[in-house]
């Protein structure tokens, strides 16, 4: 466990005149502000916390270690995917050929980066079946808004302006309505079946109440409880018959990596997030890239800037194009996230990264065979990468998802995604990753059964639980209604 002394805030530990560092003398000899001018300069000094470099090194060092991560421990977060980040990646991303770029920099001195973005645009299209992708949204959810975007200006262009209506299913990812609102599009559900997947019936229900203000269908597949949406080609009918376009939500798209491909299902426009699917640290750890496909026709629509070649062979920055959507952020969105994701897809190569769907895959079945006599299980059947158990199998314990993900903590895990997806009440949605060790799964799948047995033992003790990390359970009410944001000295 950390030690208390290093871990108060910073302010805490400072003492008027500490020093940790010396800085070099300005160009004047001295560390004098007479470079600045006068009415520049404060009038008070600010108020910096004064340490000891060894005060400061063991603050931050036990800060950090109270985090946990995939370099920790496993972590089953379902559709979030917190799979290994090789550090290879990170050294890419770090070399000085691309942190010393500047984005407007003219683009014959920057032909190596505008390479990379070029040939990651091709990698993505090859391995979704899209003609072109722009790499320039900065997460899942922004490419979901730019896709629409697109969507949007395919029906004006044909003057087809009362395509308001977007259909999504109700085991969606929350951002997918959100995005869909953003863009001034009504959301219009479609209903699960009992199977798990999208139901035909109330799909063609749907459609048939109005077929001419459908603009599209956003779909994930895998759907969000880990089940393949075996009726596309079903679904692919009844939308484009009607006139709408087809959205894929491809934010893990794990599963499917060299297995089969979102264009040859007939979707029409797809996202990405390298952040999950392409092995790009996030969360707490980096940010995200989401990436946006779309198929042959539809490439006019899609933001500037965009990469293109000239007739001579070599690439430049096209900010140009009547019908394109502007900037749907700063220039070219988070390129260190694409080199990352282009270094982690050279480094799996064409045949391996065929290898990523199915161990996902059978990790993720691995588990849920294992442990669904003592889960309920509330879908049977194979599912892809990830699957939702609705709590315990023993109904009488009063013991919730939420004391199950807790007291994993103690034990060294980190939680599954929990009460999500909406569908069930006590969801717990698990996703091993391809990354993982057999042993390591069953050593987690030991806990799990362990904790299954102490919920009829020892429910209080559940109840309780964590005990042995740093903070204990927290009330995340308290914490949402009167959020304490800013630091303050009670003494
Ligand atoms: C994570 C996720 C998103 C949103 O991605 P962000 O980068 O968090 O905005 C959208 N859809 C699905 C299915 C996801 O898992």
């Amino acid at each position: 466990m950390n030690n208390k002394l290093y871990g108060n805030l910073i302010f805490e530990l400072s003492r008027p005149g500490r020093r940790g560092y010396s800085l070099p003398n300005n160009r004047y000899g001295g560390h004098s502000t007479k470079e600045l001018p006068p009415e520049l300069l404060r009038r008070e000094q600010p108020s910096l916390p004064e340490c000891d470099e060894m005060t400061v090194v063991r603050h931050y060092t036990n800060h950090s270690q109270n985090n946990f991560g995939v370099f920790n421990g496993f972590y089953p977060l379902g559709s979030c995917t917190m799979k290994y980040n090789p550090l290879i990646n990170e050294e890419v991303a770090a070399m000085p050929a691309f942190t010393a770029l500047h984005p407007l920099q003219p683009a014959h001195t920057c032909q190596g980066a505008l390479k990379v973005y070029d040939a990651m645009q091709q990698m993505l299209a090859a391995i979704t079946g899209m003609e072109t992708f722009t790499l320039n949204p900065f997460a899942g959810a922004h490419g979901e808004l730019t896709g629409l975007m697109v969507i949007r200006s395919y029906h004006r262009s044909r003057h087809d302006d009362c395509r308001t209506k977007v259909i999504i299913p109700d085991s969606a990812h929350g951002t997918n309505p959100a995005s869909a609102a953003v863009c001034g599009l009504d959301v219009v559900e479609v209903k699960s079946g009992a199977d798990g997947l999208v139901d035909l019936d109330d799909l063609r229900a749907v459609v048939d109440r109005f077929p001419d203000e459908v603009a599209a269908i956003m779909m994930t597949n895998p759907n969000t409880l880990g089940l393949f949406e075996k009726n596309i080609p079903e679904i692919e009918k009844i939308v484009h018959g009607c006139g709408a376009l087809m959205y894929y939500d491809g934010a893990n798209l794990n599963p499917m990596l060299g297995v089969c491909r979102p264009g040859d299902m007939g979707f029409d426009v797809m996202h990405i997030n390298l952040h999950k699917t392409f092995a790009t640290p996030h969360g707490g750890g980096g940010p995200g890239s989401g990436p946006v496909g779309v198929r042959k026709g539809l490439e006019r629509f899609l933001p500037v800037p965009r990469v293109e070649k000239d007739k001579a062979g070599r690439l430049f920055v096209n900010t140009d194009g009547d019908e394109a959507l502007g900037s749907v952020g700063a220039f070219f969105g988070n390129f260190s996230v694409v080199l990352k994701a282009f270094a982690y897809i050279l480094s799996l190569g064409k045949e391996n990264i065929k290898m990523v769907g199915p161990l996902a895959t059978l990790n993720a079945n691995y588990i849920k065979e294992s442990l669904k006599d003592l889960y309920l299980l509330p879908i049977e059947g194979l599912c892809k990468h990830e699957f939702v158990f609705d709590g315990l199998k023993d109904k009488s314990t009063h013991v919730t998802t939420m004391d199950i993900a807790k007291r994993l903590l103690d034990e060294g895990y980190h939680a599954p995604t929990i009460y999500f997806p909406l569908l069930f009440h006590e969801s717990m949605m698990i996703e091993p990753t391809e990354n993982e060790s057999k042993e390591t799964i069953d050593s987690f799948i030991g806990v799990m059964r362990r904790i299954a047995e102490e919920a009829i033992t020892n429910p209080d003790a559940l109840k309780e639980a964590p005990r042995r990390t740093p903070a204990g359970r927290v009330d995340d009410v308290l914490a949402a209604r009167h959020p304490v944001v800013k630091y303050v000295n009670e003494k």
